[in-house]
């Protein structure tokens, strides 16, 4: 019988998974090197959608994800971190446009919410946005998508695992598994502590296939680095929800703020862990252009996070048939999969049957 679980990680993943333990009774000891959403959690555009995610089964389970978001926060009493405020997009080429027909058409195909816009009707959504820079139309609107804080998120979670006899250990690094047996019996610190464990969750994001290989087993990851611009604050911008435009991407982030992000200043990360100055400076210039209000804001803040992404792009989800009291919880896009994924990984280890759901996801397809 399952009793006591250790979840590797206190990023989305491990927070989800331990709430979701503790809330069907388990006793959750949830251990991290660093501090809760310190690791890829706290630097990520962190926008909710399945928005071209193939194939089918990875869509639904990012929809799956996005209901649990709504409900999640819908019940909770300090669920404003999820802002639901939909997402724009539109191309600026012949081929972006191709390329976004041919998305909305597959979302439509899948019954996902999708409509095109008019600049008018934008403008009327985001009036901080410079007509100048929208196309007449054919501008794509995901009304159901949105983003989440989720340094609050992971802190809810958390607090209510907490509450409900979970262990929360920070500060200390997984440095072992003891397995014996075909199963995983004990983790072991780096604080010279050992914890003996009925099952183990592997939800430490980019250092996942670490901690697999301390049970032998051979997790590929192809991760990549990520960068998030945070602006100061600024009274003039009214961006309300996510916009994916041609040169930026951005979505407010509190108390005036915009994050702005684009797949190219993702490789700026030089050798050293920083960023090119030239490129932030870039990043801010597209925001300013895009939003006239942007221009007297500074960069208050660039998050750097690793992404980790599974050698298939596919999340890594559910237990391992060689050991099989070692599961995973691993993917990107972890933010919107996290609260739904983590829920079905949690069940599987007290004995749940998610199977159908988790077939596609399973370590074994390596
Ligand atoms: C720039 C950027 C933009 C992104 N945009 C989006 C987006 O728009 N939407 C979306 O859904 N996703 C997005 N992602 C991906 C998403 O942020 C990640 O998939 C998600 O945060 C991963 O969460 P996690 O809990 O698996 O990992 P993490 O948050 O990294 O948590 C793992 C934790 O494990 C701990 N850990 C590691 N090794 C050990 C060890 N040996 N012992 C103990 N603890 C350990 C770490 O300290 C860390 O806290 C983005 C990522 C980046 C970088």
């Amino acid at each position: 019988m399952v009793e006591t679980v250790v979840v590797v990680g206190a990023g989305v993943y491990g927070a989800a998974v331990t709430a979701s333990l503790a809330r069907r009774g388990a006793r959750a000891v949830v251990v991290d090197a660093g501090a809760p959403a310190g690791g890829t959690s706290g630097a990520t555009f962190s926008w909710i959608n399945s928005c071209g995610k193939q194939p089918r089964a990875y869509h639904e389970l990012s929809v799956a994800g996005m209901e649990a978001h709504r409900r999640l926060a819908a019940e909770a009493p300090d669920g404003g971190w999820y802002h639901e405020g939909g997402n724009l997009e539109w191309a600026d080429d012949d081929l972006g446009r191709e390329r976004l027909r041919t998305k909305v058409a597959g979302v439509l195909a899948y019954g996902y919410d999708a409509r095109w816009l008019s600049r008018a009707e934008v403008l009327g959504l985001e009036p901080g946005i410079d007509p100048a820079r929208l196309p007449a139309d054919e501008i794509a609107y995901f009304p159901r998508e949105g983003w989440i804080e989720p340094a609050p998120l992971v802190h809810h979670l958390l607090s209510g695992a907490l509450s409900r006899g979970a262990e929360l250990v920070r500060g200390d690094a997984v440095t072992g598994l003891e397995v014996t047996g075909g199963r995983v019996r004990a983790v072991r610190l780096a604080s010279g502590r050992r914890l003996p464990a009925d099952a183990v969750v592997n939800c430490a994001g980019p250092q996942a296939a670490r901690i697999a290989a301390f049970a032998g087993l051979v997790l590929p990851m192809r991760n990549a680095s990520g960068v998030v611009v945070c602006t100061s604050a600024v009274a003039a911008v009214s961006v309300s929800r996510v916009v994916h435009g041609p040169r930026v991407h951005l979505r407010p982030d509190g108390a005036g703020r915009l994050l702005l992000h684009t797949p190219g200043i993702d490789g700026a990360v030089r050798a050293s862990g920083a960023v090119e100055q030239s490129a932030i400076d870039e990043l801010l210039e597209a925001g300013r252009a895009l939003c006239p209000g942007l221009r007297a804001a500074t960069v208050e803040d660039v998050r750097i996070g690793e992404r980790p992404i599974p050698g298939d792009g596919l999340p890594v989800l559910g237990r391992v048939n060689e050991l099989p009291n070692l599961h995973f919880a691993v993917s990107h896009s972890g933010v919107t999969l996290s609260v739904h994924a983590g829920d079905l990984v949690a069940g599987e280890v007290l004995g749940e049957d998610h199977g159908d759901i988790l077939a596609p996801f399973r370590f074994e397809r390596f």
